[in-house]
């Protein structure tokens, strides 16, 4: 067919060699997806299975991201969704219904808690939480319509180390998954699979991600029935990630253990030199022993990662911890962790029920790649800023 130079515009008759190999990843972006002939249409989201068919479940960068993420968890399949929150909330909306009953730890990631308590209550889920160091004794709050059970390890900000296998021999008993929150390990220092759980997430945004330019998350099954279930709620909640984003955290992959070896080794370095300083009262970092579940943290994992929280003794005020966390020069102030770049942020937990209460004199720290002496240097000067 002849065709007029608008035409061409869109289909083109030129032409580019074939065979182009490279080291990256591709970024395929595309909604449509082309088929063969119009009997080969149509909308299934398992993509493994039936090949391609819309730009919603995944193009190749996506899937790739997916495929290389489930082979560092040791998962059967994975899911990647926009944002580690978007993974979340898929988890519970795909394994839960009205009139069932999920366990959620005092400490989970904030915006988890909020999810359970407003729009899964919403929906009719009964939400309960749970004190995290509970282990095995949480199979007095597992009920007859119990069907989910959340771990995260360690917990935000407070940093506790769960008992992990001790809940999931206490949830499967009571035929309940459980589902875990793997984002602080990054997936590798804890083997969540070979403790029992049968359904992971972490947020790529941090540590794969890893240089603070990208939302993303990933979720990982133990099985094909599992994943059935999630993905038949991904497809029609349709919280599908940018592939450009997926290209990106292919890239940060390929440094991740590098990474990650610089990262635990600085804020070991770090959190030592705070220990001894006289403003300190705790450090919460699940390889010390100060940290609730330290014992447990050996067991169970293989390394640790760069988020950490320090107490203080009594006596500052809410104003003299903030004037600390101005005064730093090197870390910056700032949500989400696992770039390169030093971050400090002061919590208030006084509302906290149920934890230990710290109140307004925790800082969580997370260390990037800036040198660690230097890091120490800048945390003691902003000591000396807080006393004046
Ligand atoms: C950051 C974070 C998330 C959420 O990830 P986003 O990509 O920011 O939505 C979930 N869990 C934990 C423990 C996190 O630190």
């Amino acid at each position: 067919m002849k065709k007029s130079w608008k035409t061409k515009l869109i289909h083109t008759d030129g032409k580019v060699p074939e065979g182009f190999r490279s080291l990256s990843t591709p970024t395929y972006r595309g909604s449509t997806v082309l088929f063969p002939n119009a009997k080969s249409v149509n909308d299934h989201w398992d993509q493994e299975q039936v090949g391609y068919t819309y730009g919603l479940y995944g193009t190749p960068t996506v899937l790739e991201l997916a495929a290389r993420v489930c082979e560092l968890e040791g998962g059967a399949h994975t899911i990647i969704t926009a944002g580690g929150q978007g993974a979340i909330s898929l988890i519970h909306l795909a394994l839960l219904n009205a009139g069932d009953h999920v366990l959620i730890p005092e400490n989970i990631y904030g915006p988890n808690r909020k999810l359970a308590h407003s729009v899964m209550r919403r929906f009719g889920v009964e939400v309960s939480l749970y004190p995290p160091m509970i282990g095995a004794g949480i199979a007095d709050l597992i009920k007859d319509n119990t069907r989910l059970v959340w771990c995260e390890n360690p917990g935000s900000l407070t940093m506790e180390v769960q008992d992990v296998p001790a809940v999931v021999q206490a949830a499967h008993d009571r035929g309940a998954l459980v589902a875990l929150d793997n984002t602080w390990s990054a997936g590798v220092f804890f083997d969540a699979f070979a403790h029992g759980v049968d359904v992971e997430m972490q947020a790529i945004t941090k540590y794969i991600g890893g240089h603070s330019d990208l939302l993303l998350g990933a979720v990982t099954v133990k099985d094909r029935a599992l994943f059935e279930k999630l993905g038949n709620t991904f497809q029609v909640l349709g919280c599908s990630p940018s592939p450009d984003d997926c290209a990106l955290a292919l890239r940060g992959m390929k440094t991740l253990a590098v990474r990650l070896r610089q990262i635990e080794a600085s804020t070991l370095r770090v959190a030592h030199a705070l220990q001894s300083r006289p403003e300190i009262e705790r450090i919460l970092h699940p390889a010390f022993e100060s940290c609730p579940g330290h014992d447990l943290w050996k067991r169970d994992f293989t390394g640790s990662s760069g988020l950490f929280s320090i107490v203080f003794k009594p006596g500052p005020s809410k104003q003299q911890v903030q004037a600390f966390v101005d005064a730093l020069e090197l870390f910056e102030i700032g949500y989400s962790w696992g770039g390169v770049a030093s971050l400090a942020v002061d919590y208030d937990l006084s509302h906290a029920k149920g934890r230990p209460i710290y109140d307004h004199r925790i800082v969580r720290l997370y260390i990037g790649l800036e040198e660690p002496e230097e890091l120490i240097a800048d945390l003691e000067q902003a000591f000396s800023a807080m006393r004046t």
